[in-house]
């Protein structure tokens, strides 16, 4: 298959999975970095999920790629006017599309860098069953070439930024970019803060292990700033409020099937953007699958 004839069927189906969340936005803002400190950015705008960007001593380190070439210019565009340094390395967050699929749109010497977990979910089918678009070869070299299992430290010269796994969550490859000097950490899709949280059940992500997740990541790290996917960067308390609210949901849907009741009759008990949420954990407490 052609390029672009992948690009643009693989554009429709991704619409056609995450309509909920995209469906509403035709034309997204200019791509725009809102800067953290004098080296580190929040690239905000384009298609696709926020991401970042960190001026090294010697080069540039990306967090998520956006999901088509005119964000992924405007991305690179808007980095040449904080620095003339090029980018070496972009970290994938996880395999979702709207942070890795523009990754194809950079130049082929940058190192793409991901959890085991992530790689490995690109290759998974797609939700309608069809083969993964990540088998056509090429595709291949921006596929995360470099992956990792708990931990790895990047230097860009004299400046360090560490990657971390945390455990499951919203995929089983969600992975956090901890800058230490800005006490700043890049989460992903690990929180959403104006719709319930995403949990792709269908790549092995769990509710009662993103707690756990979230948790541990607060736990061993210092971070005062939180960036993530599709909400405003905030602080530690927004995620203490996330890991709540997820644990009053999943009571609340104990509780229920406690109680005997349906999916249906317990979907009917929260709200209607909350549905997809209250399956998966329905599901998790169903098939035993809550933690340990
Ligand atoms: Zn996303």
């Amino acid at each position: 298959m052609k390029k672009h004839a992948l690009m643009i069927k693989s554009f429709i189906g991704f619409f056609w999975l995450t309509g909920t969340i995209f469906a509403q936005q035709p034309e997204p803002q200019p791509v725009e970095f809102r800067p953290i400190s004098e080296n580190l950015y929040e690239i905000l705008g384009g298609r696709g999920a926020q991401g970042g960007a960190y001026i090294g001593d010697d080069g540039v380190l990306l967090v998520d790629a956006k999901m088509d070439k005119t964000s992924v210019d405007q991305t690179i565009e808007q980095l040449k006017e904080v620095t003339d340094k090029p980018v070496r390395y972009l970290v994938n967050t996880h395999s979702d599309g709207d942070h890795i699929w523009g990754n194809q749109f950079f130049p082929e010497s940058v190192t793409f860098i991901a959890h085991e977990n992530c790689r490995n979910d690109l290759f998974l089918p797609k939700n309608n069953n069809e083969p993964s678009d990540w088998y056509n070869s090429e595709l291949a070299p921006y596929i995360p070439s470099v992956t990792f299992r708990e931990k790895m430290d990047i230097f860009l010269g004299s400046k360090k930024v560490e990657l971390w796994y945390f455990g499951v969550g919203h995929t089983t490859g969600d992975i956090v970019v901890y800058f230490p000097e800005e006490k700043a950490a890049f989460i992903g899709d690990q929180i959403f803060l104006t719709r319930p949280q995403l949990i792709h059940s269908y790549k092995g992500g769990n509710s009662f292990e993103h707690v756990k997740t979230l948790s541990n990541m607060l736990e061993t790290l210092d971070a005062e700033i939180f960036c993530s996917g599709h909400s405003q960067a905030v602080g530690r308390e927004e995620i203490i409020a996330q890991i709540d609210l997820m644990r009053k949901r999943q009571e609340k849907v104990k509780s229920l099937v406690g109680e005997g009741k349906s999916l249906d009759e317990i979907k009917a008990e929260f709200e209607e953007n909350e549905e997809r949420l209250v399956e998966s954990i329905f599901n998790e407490i169903k098939n035993n699958n809550t933690g340990s």
